[in-house]
């Protein structure tokens, strides 16, 4: 099969000052699930994205995320499930390096096996933008440290992971509170047949795209 030409970001509507950062930080061109991905999210579809592991998805989701997003805006606008507090961790650090300095986004993790109180604190200082493990996050909400209205974007995380772990009837909680008005975006690195079970129950009207293994 024939490579497909590298796609570099500036193709995308994208702020400069986003395109500006995506140089620093060495993102010279788009990954192929970026280039199939980005330009579908960043017209507000929803999305079932799957491409292996290591193949750029964070920046997929949070490039279109952060585009969606009003920084003068001071409530929970995007929400990131994740399967692990490691993979939370990651996905946060992703998003703080992509978003644009001047817009001072603020990015809360909450994920399972780290105390309840500093997140808390952290949920009252005020968050733009939520990433977390499902059983933390709905935990939050039933404390009344976390509301939903103003959200956005909805994003599952390594669905395929989530999926076997056992994440689904917490996740169906959190997408109840979840205004029906949203973007939901999924990513998984494989396709198994609970995926699309998963995007009938979540997704509307979703645009899907699969990158194959690259050899
Ligand atoms: P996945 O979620 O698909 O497993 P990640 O989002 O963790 O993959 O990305 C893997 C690595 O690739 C990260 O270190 C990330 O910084 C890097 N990366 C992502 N997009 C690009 C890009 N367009 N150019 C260069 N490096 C990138
Ligand atoms: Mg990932």
């Amino acid at each position: 099969m024939a490579a497909t030409p590298p796609k570099s970001f500036d193709t995308l509507p994208l702020a400069p000052s986003t395109l500006e950062n995506l140089q620093r930080l060495g993102y010279a061109e788009m990954t192929a699930i970026q280039a199939a991905s980005l330009p579908p999210a960043l017209l507000g579809k929803d999305l079932i994205a799957q491409a292996k592991t290591g193949s750029g998805k964070t920046a997929a989701f949070a490039l279109a995320l952060l585009a969606n997003l009003n920084p003068r805006r001071f409530a929970v606008q995007a929400l990131v499930l994740c399967p692990t507090r490691e993979l939370a961790d990651q996905v946060t650090t992703e998003i703080r390096r992509l978003a644009r300095a001047e817009d001072n986004i603020k990015v809360v993790t909450l994920s399972g096996g780290v105390p309840l109180r500093g997140q808390t604190t952290s949920l009252e200082h005020g968050a733009h933008i939520v990433v977390g493990t499902p059983g933390r996050v709905l935990d939050h909400l039933d404390r009344g440290n976390l509301q939903l209205e103003a959200l956005s974007t909805l994003v599952l995380d390594e669905a395929d992971r989530m999926l076997d772990m056992g994440f689904v009837d917490d996740i169906a909680k959190v997408a109840r509170q979840c205004p029906s008005q949203r973007q939901t975006l999924l990513f998984s690195a494989t396709y198994p047949e609970g995926i699309a079970q998963l995007a009938a129950r979540f997704l509307r009207d979703p645009v899907t795209v699969q990158v194959e293994a690259q050899h």
